[in-house]
């Protein structure tokens, strides 16, 4: 990637450059797990299914995206007369990493054979365009229930790409889907030891973990939500005491929007601050050199758009 423009290193506040944006028809998207300054200058914060939604109500004719290439593919392939932009394309995803479209394709073909019918592929939204192309419908974590819900009982069910999500699925929905051996580097650290620890020194306090946390932890928590659910909760709760199992800078949006309770971040087996390095590379400094700059801009293969637009259209019509 290029060096940043020295011109553009004097950056404005959050807000003066979400104004600069509306001026110039520039929508600023930003996901839950962006740092604080991020979100203050994005017009909407959301989890993926949000800000999906937003895309495609909205239709603008620019968007700035700030979260993770999949993130801003999903958007471009929902808005395709509009322009995708992020700060850094090199912002990827350990989960969409753990499954390549040709591995997936050719383990849909192995499992043909072995079933004698083709599994329907349900596709968790954090994948590449390609990998969406190859599945049937595509969900989060917010809505997973309700699309798991929706194929006939007898269909058999590839899972695609968190294990950890796929597995709470199977024991909340009574399924037996057979799950890809993906992960996210971010929730796959925490650790149900620390997460005691914490709770002992937090009595009475509400635990919540993330769907895509290990079992032990899920087990161990009071919910298991995605964050718009975590959200919810925390809207409808009063003087609380929250230990959240989810990515760092969820904090930032739980504290903004439901600043009535506490929030503590459940700590990570090595690393206290759960915050995802791939979120980490968006900075306010390239996201003005994106807004000026109109680069880099998401491009994404024309016959991957096609077929991954068809299974976000089949998850749009379910929730
Ligand atoms: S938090 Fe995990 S799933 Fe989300 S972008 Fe980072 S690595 Fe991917």
């Amino acid at each position: 990637m290029s060096p940043l423009d020295p011109e553009l290193l004097d950056v404005p506040e959050a807000a003066a450059i979400r104004d600069w944006a509306t001026e110039r028809g520039i929508l600023i998207l930003a996901h839950s797990y962006q740092d604080g300054f991020l979100q203050e200058a994005a017009h909407f914060v959301g989890d993926s299914l949000e800000l999906a939604r937003k895309a495609a109500e909205t239709r603008p004719e620019t968007i700035c995206f700030c979260g993770v290439h999949f993130m801003a593919e999903t958007a471009s392939i929902l808005c395709p007369e509009a322009e995708v932009f992020v700060p850094d394309l090199e912002a990827g995803c350990s989960l969409a990493d753990s499954c390549r479209a040709e591995d997936l394709a050719r383990y849909q073909a192995h499992l043909e054979r072995k079933l004698g019918r083709r599994p329907v592929t349900v596709a968790y939204v954090n994948c590449s365009a390609a990998v969406k192309a190859l599945s049937d419908v595509i969900c989060t974590s917010g809505n997973a229930r309700a699309v798991i819900d929706s194929i006939p009982e007898d269909e058999p069910i590839l899972f695609v790409p968190d294990r950890h999500l796929g597995g709470w699925l199977n024991e909340t929905t009574g399924r037996r889907m057979v799950l890809w051996n993906g992960a996210c580097e971010v929730h796959e650290l925490f650790s149900v030891e620390t997460l005691r620890e914490l709770q002992a020194a937090h009595p009475g306090a509400i635990t919540v973990s993330h769907p895509e946390c290990p079992k032990p932890v899920r087990d161990a928590s009071d919910y298991v939500l995605g964050t718009a659910g975590m959200l919810k909760l925390a809207r409808e709760t009063s003087g609380r005491t929250f230990l959240v199992g989810t990515e760092g800078n969820m904090l930032y949006r739980l504290r903004k929007e439901a600043p009535q309770n506490e929030y503590v971040a459940a700590p990570g087996a090595s690393c206290a601050c759960n915050l995802c390095p791939h979120m980490q590379r968006n900075t306010p400094e390239k996201l003005w050199e994106c807004l000026n700059r109109r680069a880099p801009r998401i491009e994404v293969d024309p016959e991957h758009a096609r077929g991954a637009r068809r299974a976000l259209e089949r998850m749009l019509a379910i929730v």
